[in-house]
Formats: structure tokens, C-alpha cells, sequence
């Protein structure tokens, strides 16, 4: 991962085969930042999303093992047990610029991937909520 930091925001510059979430996580907590939100466009080789079914209470999870756009990935990060969480969600789309896309467990970085990360002044946090069964941000 490659790292410069312009007006309190930071660009990231992943490369082939290097993890979007876990570097984002890593990043994270190397720089104690405790919020944040973060949007990110390149190319994955490889990519996992879920659809959340409220009414089960579970994720439904689909992986792509193919190279594709990242159309779009919009995130934030907040805390969860004391560590960097991470929440994104992300459209990709395949040689014949078909879009899909979902809630991001995982990408791997097929060229290249370009983040730009603000961070928050400040703390997010989230917390299990019963009713929904997410994590979800704790604001009040
Ligand atoms: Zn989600």
C-alpha cells in the first residue's frame, strides 16, 4: 500500500493481490483513527458481497472470482470491541459493464484500487442491536 496524506485526508494506493477491508483496518489502527469515511474506485480480481435479510437476520453471501471495475465502494469506519470495523458498500461490473454489487465482506485488488479516507475528529461507535441484529452506530 502506497500512502500520502493531503489536508488531513488520506489517499491509499493498493495494488494487485493486497486486501481492501483488512488494509483499510490496518491502516486504521496503525494511525488511532477512530472514525472515518472513505470511497474507492480501481479493479478487483477477486470479490465477496452479502445481501442482509432482515427477516432471517443473516447475510447471504456471493463471491466473484473474476477481474472487474470497482464502479463505486463507499465506507466508513467506526469502532467495534475497542478495533477499527469497517462498513462498506460497493458496485463492481464485469467485461460487458454489467453492474452488481452489495455489501463488501471482502475484495482482492486486481490493477490497482484508489482510496481516499477522511478521518472523523472524534469517535464512532458501534453496538449489537437486538432488533435488527447488526452492529449498528451508537450516536446518542
Ligand atoms: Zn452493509
Amino acid at each position: 500500500m502506497k500512502h500520502r496524506e493531503l489536508n488531513g485526508v488520506h489517499a491509499l494506493l493498493l495494488l494487485e493481490g493486497e486486501k481492501l477491508i483488512e488494509s483499510i483496518i490496518n491502516f486504521c489502527a496503525e494511525k488511532s483513527i477512530t472514525g472515518a469515511t472513505f470511497n474507492a474506485i480501481g479493479a478487483v480480481k477477486e470479490i465477496e458481497l452479502g445481501f442482509y435479510s432482515l427477516s432471517t437476520k443473516e447475510y447471504a453471501w456471493k463471491k466473484a472470482a473474476a477481474e472487474l471495475e470497482i464502479d463505486n465502494i463507499t465506507g466508513n469506519v467506526a469502532i467495534v470491541d475497542g478495533k477499527p470495523f469497517v462498513h462498506a458498500h460497493g458496485t463492481v461490473s464485469d467485461n460487458e459493464t454489467h453492474a452488481f454489487g452489495g455489501h463488501v465482506k471482502e475484495a482482492v485488488i486486481g490493477a490497482s484500487c484508489e482510496i481516499f479516507l477522511t478521518p472523523l475528529l472524534g469517535k464512532i461507535e458501534r453496538a449489537y442491536d437486538e432488533k435488527t441484529g447488526l452492529k449498528l452506530m451508537r450516536l446518542d
